[in-house]
């Protein structure tokens, strides 16, 4: 009893000391005064918490406090009153759920709601001794903690845990005497688990902690595969920093009738070939093994996913689109279903899920797929309701890479359809002899807008786009092959953002794996800035970007990557590549010389065996052709 008594006081003691010691608190200033702490709502929500986390630690990270413990940070304090509270202090919260920031907004006239910021703008104002962080979700407030601190100097180009960002020291931190009033341009920015399990928790925290950091706002999780399972997905990880999540993806061949069924209703099983058949498909692609146009075979499949969504209601976006592949031959071929398009029975199913969902999941939206043979329009159905609760997901997968998509070269079939016959088929649901109307990029786009205007059609619709290096395998592009994912032709990037931003599209996602950071972050991190704001000074981002990332060296290395990227955007023949490769090994060389040694010589470490990878890619006879 006596020593736990000892232990106490010594605490007792300890902790004092840390009250009456300011002098170990990183120091940090804005408009002259010393900043004391940071405020959030007593009944902040989880990512406001993990915001005001990040904030903390960042600073202490700048100022060298870092590894430092509590006493090195300024200190979180949770209170719905923080005018009362003596001195500066950064206050940040949503006015809807904190009382705090409610007033301060009020006496300031200031408009934060999301028909002012959209769902996830914020604003940064300082009032008096207080700087506001704010907006009308709580991952507003997230989003304003990493403006604040990129204005500080931080950068979060790429991964944390793989070098990807910088984080300048000084001491003090002046914070920048801002007012900031920022609105995305697209809706919905995403990342994916694409081509690696969710249950992969490392790389998962990483791609969400990055998304975060970058101002996306969605994350695809497809646990679709025989053996995956939600519980497998750190999913806690991307909650806390108030990611939408969208999910599973290409499940519907999941949702079938029960077998057990087939003895007594062989009539919603499929007809192929003239015999009734139960096949399911529990494993990722396969067929979805029903007839569509048995009413009660249809409700079985709704209420199957109804129930999915009732067990993961975390799910923001439930997407349920058909097998990954085409589905040609593999339908129901019963008088009835034959007269169906496959866009028409898959709209006539989602529109039956989105009317099942809307009164008890009112924020949930359901997303579709323009895809293989859906991605021709429906013909005879439309969105229910004017598709209110539907985002379509719409694959940009036959576009010319090379050329931007309101370019010419998009209004005619991309040059890989020549030797790709079997995707003129399969994308037109089998038309026969399908034209430019048909196969372009540009037009396919335009079919489907006109499509969704003639429906009324409220509902959003995000674009998926295939710059990957599978593409380059599949489809012979030798250009796609060298790194992950890009590179875009110079400029294509910002103008084909701004075409779909004028076209009414909310929301953009690549098909790209991660962490696609080799050999640096770019071309993610500038399709998050563009998503932000397509109309952003690209020649100024790139700047910032190669001078944060190499220092002296900057000017060799843009000047090197400039050159880089535009000769493999150019590429018939990855042998094309080398005289290039050639010429741009001075720059490399001489930023080699005038790096000084650490990060900076390790990033250009990186770009010379990006460099010996591209040339060892150059010798290969490649399969372009
Ligand atoms: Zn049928």
């Amino acid at each position: 009893m006596k020593l736990s008594r000892r232990y106490l006081l010594i605490a007792k003691i300890l902790l004092l000391t840390a009250i009456l010691c300011p002098l170990a608190a990183a120091e940090v200033r804005c408009a002259g005064k010393r900043v004391e702490r940071i405020v959030i709502g007593a009944h902040a929500s989880e990512v406001e918490r993990f915001a005001a986390q990040q904030l903390q630690t960042y600073l202490g990270e700048i100022s060298g406090g870092a590894g430092t413990g509590d006493a090195g940070h300024l200190p979180i304090i949770q209170s719905d009153d923080p005018e009362t509270l003596p001195g500066a202090g950064i206050v940040l919260g949503q006015s809807a759920s904190d009382p705090g920031v409610a007033r301060l907004c009020a006496a300031a006239g200031l408009k934060v709601d999301a028909a002012a910021l959209g769902d996830d703008g914020y604003r940064i104002q300082r009032l008096g001794s207080t700087l506001l962080l704010t907006g009308p979700q709580p991952r507003s407030s997230l989003f304003a903690v990493y403006h604040l601190l990129e204005s500080c100097g931080v950068r979060f180009f790429g991964y944390r845990a793989r070098g990807g960002e910088i984080v300048p020291h000084h001491d003090p931190v002046e914070i920048p005497d801002l007012t900031v009033v920022e609105k995305p341009a697209m809706k919905y920015r995403f990342v994916s688990a694409n081509n690696f399990p969710g249950s992969d928790r490392e790389k998962l925290v990483n791609v969400a902690d990055w998304a975060a950091k970058n101002r996306c706002n969605a994350f695809t999780l497809s646990p679709s595969r025989a053996g995956q399972t939600w519980e497998q997905i750190a999913i806690d990880e991307v909650r806390k920093r108030g990611l939408l999540i969208a999910g599973p993806g290409h499940v519907l061949a999941q949702f079938t009738p029960d077998p057990a069924l087939f003895a007594t209703h062989p009539e919603y099983f499929p007809l192929r070939d003239g015999q009734r058949i139960a096949r399911v498909s529990p494993d990722w692609g396969g067929v979805p093994s029903f007839c569509a146009s048995n009413s009660h075979a249809m409700e079985l499949v709704v209420g199957k996913a109804v129930d999915y969504l009732e067990s993961h209601p975390f799910i923001g976006l439930f997407a349920i689109y058909p097998p990954d592949g085409s589905q040609h031959g593999a339908q129901c071929q019963c008088e009835a279903c034959a007269r169906q398009s496959p866009s028409d029975w898959y709209l006539t199913f989602i529109n039956r899920v989105a009317h099942e969902i809307e009164t008890k999941y009112p924020a949930t939206k359901v997303m579709w797929i323009s895809y293989n043979e859906c991605g021709v329009p429906p013909k005879a159905v439309r969105p229910a309701d004017s598709g209110r609760n539907l985002v379509l997901l719409w694959c940009n997968d036959l576009r010319n890479f090379h050329e931007p998509m309101d370019a010419d070269a998009n209004r005619r079939p991309a040059p890989y359809l020549a030797w790709k016959p079997r995707l003129k088929a399969i994308k037109t649901d089998w038309m026969e002899n399908p034209g430019d109307r048909d196969l372009a990029a540009w037009h396919r786009w335009k079919a489907w807008s006109s499509f969704l205007h003639a429906s009324d059609y409220r509902g959003d619709v995000v674009l998926l786009e295939y710059y990957n290096a599978h593409v380059a395998n599949s489809l012979r592009l030798p250009s796609l092959g060298f790194c992950q994912s890009g590179p875009w032709p110079p400029g294509g990037m910002a103008r084909d953002f701004q075409f779909y931003r004028a076209e009414g599209i909310a929301g953009w996602q690549n098909c790209t794996d991660y962490y696609n950071d080799a050999p640096n972050p770019y071309w993610n991190w500038l399709a998050a800035q563009l998503l932000w704001n397509p109309d952003a000074d690209v020649a100024r981002l790139d700047a910032d970007f190669h001078e944060r990332l190499y220092g002296t060296a900057a000017d060799d290395m843009q000047r090197y990557f400039a050159g880089l990227w535009s000769g493999i955007e150019r590429v018939e023949k990855a042998s094309d590549l080398l005289p290039r490769l050639n010429e741009l090994e001075d720059l490399l060389r001489h930023a080699e010389t005038v790096a000084p040694p650490g990060d900076v010589a390790e990033r250009i470490k990186a770009a010379r065996s990006f460099h010996a990878h591209c040339v060892e890619r150059a010798q290969k006879p490649d399969a372009s052709p």
